[in-house]
């Protein structure tokens, strides 16, 4: 009977597979017409220090302004990486940020988003070296985010990307933690400089699973590794982390990402917002 279905499925939907198909080529193309025609943007979030409240840096977040609407990478980025398109906006990403970071954000902390794809590039070492050269921003004020999928991929080029970025100075962090399923053994075989603990963990109810955001946390003391929190929306969830000694916090309730004109207004015209902030962190300490 199940085959039956399923054939009765098959021959049901295939119109509809090729329609999918030709969206998706559509799409590719003017995905493609997007790198070329300067409809990429890229949108900051800010992290802060718990211990004092204050600014740590930047995380990078591309978009994709189209038709006057903008489109979030997790509409786009899977198609561009199918379809390689990845290393072009990758790259755009890579300079933008790095110059960005250098002059609007007055030379702040900036994170990226690196793909599977984008970290099999050969030219993604000496990009990454090119675009801090010329934006002159300090390898040390760069950190790249990847997530247990680019790992997966070929662990022995992992190892040699990850060691030749951190050789220069680079930070590496491991994004989304928690939501893989080796987490873990990736933290015994690779060295990170920073742990970004996913929102599913930051925003949970759940005990059982704040033992574990626990355990993440003296696990990193032990490896000398950052902590940053993502996804915190709520002051409890703020108070919590700082309780637990987590040592940066990134979400809506310090502020959504903006562009790099908002952010420089919020680091400025916000500062009695930042400084209630630091108090409520310090009152906790
Ligand atoms: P991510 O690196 O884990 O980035 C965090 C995502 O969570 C961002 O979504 C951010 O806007 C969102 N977020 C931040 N604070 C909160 C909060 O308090 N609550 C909730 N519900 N969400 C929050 P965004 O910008 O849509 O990016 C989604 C994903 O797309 C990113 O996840 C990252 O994996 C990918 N991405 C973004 N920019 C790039 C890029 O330049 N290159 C690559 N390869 N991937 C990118
Ligand atoms: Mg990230
Ligand atoms: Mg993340
Ligand atoms: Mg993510």
């Amino acid at each position: 009977a199940s085959k039956k279905r399923g054939r009765h499925r098959y021959s049901q939907y295939r119109p509809q597979m090729g329609h999918i198909l030709r969206l998706r080529q559509e799409l590719e193309q003017a995905l493609a017409h997007a790198v070329s025609g300067e409809e990429l943007e890229l949108h900051y979030q800010p992290r802060i220090t718990m211990a004092t409240g204050e600014l740590a840096g930047y995380e990078a977040l591309v978009r994709w302004r189209r038709n006057g609407g903008l489109i979030s990478p997790d509409d786009f980025i899977s198609i561009a990486e199918e379809g390689g398109l990845i290393v072009a906006i990758g790259e755009w990403v890579i300079f933008e940020a790095c110059r960005a970071a250098a002059e609007e954000l007055g030379g702040a902390a900036i994170s990226i988003n690196i793909s599977p794809r984008q970290f099999q590039d050969p030219g993604l070492v000496s990009a990454i070296d090119t675009a801090l050269k010329e934006s002159g921003l300090p390898h040390s004020r760069l950190e790249i985010e990847i997530t247990e999928s680019v790992l997966i991929e070929d662990d022995e080029r992992a190892q040699q990307v990850i060691t030749a970025l951190r050789g220069m100075g680079v930070r590496v962090a491991l994004d989304d933690f928690g939501t893989g399923y080796s987490s873990l053994s990736y933290l015994n075989r690779f060295t990170f400089d920073t742990i970004k603990i996913d929102r599913s963990f930051v925003q949970s109810d759940d005990e059982k699973t704040w033992n574990i955001v626990q355990s993440i946390m003296q696990m990193s003391r032990s490896l000398g590794t950052s902590v940053v929190a993502e996804g915190v929306e709520t002051l409890e969830q703020l108070e919590r982390l700082a309780a637990e000694g987590c040592d940066e916090a990134q979400g809506f309730l310090i502020s959504p990402p903006g562009s790099a004109q908002e952010m420089r207004d919020y680091a400025k015209k916000s500062v009695p917002a930042v400084l209630n902030l630091k108090a409520r962190v310090a009152a906790l300490a």
